[in-house]
This record gives structure tokens, C-alpha cells and sequence, in this order.
């Protein structure tokens, strides 16, 4: 059922609460602002008060604002999108730093001093891989929690002087509970007297069973330090992508998933998007999670504009009216009106439920009683 705050409610019949509270108080009903009502006793109040009602529905709004794959459509093949996972201080940072430098330009004046969270690296062969920059776990958990599974590979940082530790096995159950293929980089073997057969023996606890050992899980040994075989694990990363024959349609509707989003002192609100089909172009009119705006400006990882992005492409972009959160989904629509009719309406329900939740009864309970 649909539930609306009394102080939402007061809002939109442009009243003041205290003003609703009392009428509601002289039909017998004693609540404060941050209350809940029903979508009918609701009607009821509003009609009372004279107004007309027009109820609105979660699909009334939602549905159809990501169109239905054409199943025609000439599909091309994509970058896979990688995540780096493991335990802390088993170089996962080191790892993402030294494969973003295979890839930056000589002098390039901008370029790797900046923070971005997602990027991507040629990989020997001449194809792109897309990593995503983000600390690791929390946006894996968080973007999967709410559904966005933009991961195609994970990578699992081992440290050989280390070996498998608490979060290495927390990475290789989130991979498996997504059903995302991993590929173990056992790390640091510059350093002396480590030894990588212990790590992957230990992961045969963990049901883990790396290649050399005779398994399925491609394992490469690196070192993010030394920048020792980087290109036997982009290689590594290109055949997994290989086997899994990742496509998108470049031409249908564009959609995708909010990697990082801040507001910039100067350049107003910056999000990192992450096409995942279609090409989005500047101009574009998108809704992203609550927010909207017309697409000023794309960004690449290497900080120059660009006209367009394509699948498995991630972008900064300028233009929105506010600051969408990781995991967020964007779409592009036709027309401003139902831009901001997506975002508003996503927007108070937003509100209703972080209202719920400080008024001590949560959305879900509510439901639950009702
Ligand atoms: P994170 O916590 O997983 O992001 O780990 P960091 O990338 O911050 O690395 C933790 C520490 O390990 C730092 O002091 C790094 O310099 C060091 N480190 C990372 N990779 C290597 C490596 O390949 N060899 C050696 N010897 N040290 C490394
Ligand atoms: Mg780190």
C-alpha cells in the first residue's frame, strides 16, 4: 500500500503541518507530522479539504523508463568491467595504480594526480578493460544490495607474505554469492622467501582451486610494486572477458550505474557514470536515481570531453540538478517533464522513508501491520 507522511501530505495541498494536524485533529485523529497514512485515509482528508486527488503509482512512474532489450538489435562486443577486491594493505590500491599508469599518456598534464573512480586500461592485445576505482567492498556490497551488478570479473588481491586473511575470504564469497567470475592475483612475490604455493593452497579451503593446482580460477603473480607481469594479469582478465562473451547493443536507449557522485566547488554536481547499454551523448536528458539534468558535459578518465559514451564506458558528467548516489541507475528519456516527474517522485519517496524511519516505525513495519 501506498502510505504518504502527514507532513508530506500538507506539502503538496501547499498547507503547513500544524495546519493539517489540527484539521485531522477535529475528526478525531491525534498524529504529528512525521505520522503515516494510507493512501485511502489520505484521500479522504485531502478531498474533505476540497482538493481533487490524482494518485500516482510506483508504476505509473517507473514503467517503461528503461525500454525492453530489442531482441533484433546487432549486438557488438564490450569491455569487461573488473573490480579489485582482498584484504587490506594486500595492494589493492598498489594494483590499480600500476594499471592505470600502463596506460597514461607521457606528461599528459592532468591525468593521474586526479582521483577518478572508475578508468580504463588497454590491455596487450588492444583491447579495453574498465576498472573500477572505488573501495572495493562497500561498493560491491552496496551497488549489489541495490541491484546494480555492473561487475563482470573480480579480482582478488592476495598477498603472498600474508596469505589468505578475513577479507580475502569475505571478496571470494561476495564474488560467488554474485556468480562473478574471479581471477587471483597473488601479490608482492618481489618480496623475500614468500611463498605463492602456500596462498593457494589455502584457498583450497575456501573451495578455491586456481589453475596451476589444476582447477578453473586463473591465478597470475604480480607485483603491484616492482609492476612485475601486469600484462599476464590483463591478459588474464581478457581471456576470462573472452569466455564470457560480454555484449551490449551501442544504439538502443542508454542506461547504466552511478559509480561515484560529489558536488564540485566549481563545476556543480560530477557524477562517474558506467554505460552499460547504449551510448550516451551530450545533450541527453537523464534521470539518475532522484536527480535529473540535461548531460553538459562528458568527461573521460583521461579528463578530456567527449561527445559520447559507449557500453562498458565510464564518464564523468556534468549537468545534474544534484548528486545522485553510488549504485543509483540512470536512463535517458525523451523529454525534460518526464525527467523530473521520475526524479520528483523518487525524490519524495525518499523523504517519506527516511521520515518513516525517524518517526521509530519503518516503512516495512508499516507494510507488515497493513
Ligand atoms: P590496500 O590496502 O589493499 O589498498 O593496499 P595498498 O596498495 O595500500 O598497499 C599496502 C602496502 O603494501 C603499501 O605499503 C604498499 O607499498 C605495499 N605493497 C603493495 N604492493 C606491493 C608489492 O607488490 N610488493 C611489495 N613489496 N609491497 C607492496
Ligand atoms: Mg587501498
Amino acid at each position: 500500500p501506498d502510505l504518504i507522511t502527514v507532513q508530506e501530505l500538507a506539502q503538496r495541498m501547499a498547507m503547513r503541518s500544524t495546519d493539517l494536524i489540527r484539521e485531522l485533529m477535529k475528526q478525531g485523529q491525534m498524529v504529528q507530522a512525521n505520522a503515516t497514512l494510507d493512501a485511502d485515509t489520505a484521500q479522504l482528508i485531502v478531498e474533505d479539504l476540497g482538493h481533487s486527488v490524482k494518485r500516482v503509482s510506483e508504476s505509473d512512474v517507473e514503467d517503461g523508463l528503461i525500454a525492453e532489450a530489442n531482441p533484433d538489435a546487432e549486438r557488438v562486443s564490450r569491455p569487461p568491467v573488473v573490480t579489485i577486491m582482498g584484504h587490506v594493505d594486500h595492494g589493492k590500491t598498489s594494483l590499480l595504480d600500476a594499471l592505470r599508469q600502463t596506460n597514461v599518456v607521457e606528461g599528459e598534464a592532468g591525468g593521474i594526480t586526479q582521483h577518478i573512480g572508475a578508468y580504463q586500461v588497454k590491455a596487450p592485445d588492444g583491447k579495453l578493460i574498465s576498472f573500477l576505482d572505488t573501495p572495493g567492498h562497500a561498493a560491491f556490497t552496496s551497488m549489489r544490495a541495490r541491484g546494480a551488478n555492473v561487475t563482470d570479473i573480480v579480482i582478488i588481491v592476495v598477498a603472498a607474505d600474508d596469505g589468505v586473511m578475513p577479507q580475502t575470504i569475505e571478496s571470494i564469497n561476495h564474488a560467488k554469492a554474485a556468480g562473478v567470475p574471479m581471477i587471483i592475483a597473488i601479490n608482492k612475490i618481489d618480496k623475500p622467501n614468500v611463498d605463492p604455493n602456500r596462498v593457494k593452497t589455502e584457498l583450497l579451503q575456501y573451495e578455491v582451486q586456481v589453475e596451476s593446482m589444476g582447477g578453473e580460477v586463473q591465478d597470475i603473480e604480480v607485483s603491484a610494486l616492482k609492476r612485475m607481469n601486469l600484462d599476464g594479469l590483463l591478459e588474464a582478465i581478457q581471456l576470462q572477458a573472452e569466455l564470457l562473451e560480454l555484449t551490449a547493443d551501442a544504439d538502443r536507449q542508454p542506461y547504466g550505474t552511478v559509480v561515484e557522485a560529489q558536488l564540485d566547488k566549481g563545476r556543480g554536481s560530477v557524477s562517474t557514470l558506467l554505460v552499460q547499454e547504449g551510448t550516451l551523448k551530450r545533450g541527453d536528458i537523464v534521470v539518475v536515481g532522484a536527480e535529473w539534468g540535461k548531460v553538459r558535459a562528458l568527461i573521460d578518465d583521461q579528463g578530456h570531453q567527449v561527445k559520447e559514451a559507449g557500453p562498458s564506458k565510464p564518464i564523468e558528467i556534468l549537468g545534474l540538478n544534484g548528486v545522485p548516489e553510488p549504485g543509483d541507475q540512470f536512463a535517458v528519456v525523451e523529454h525534460e517533464a518526464r525527467a523530473r516527474e521520475v526524479a520528483e517522485y523518487r525524490a519524495r519517496k525518499k523523504r517519506e522513508k527516511a521520515n518513516a524511519a525517524t518517526s521509530g516505525t519503518s516503512l516495512e513495519q508499516m507494510m507488515a501491520q497493513l
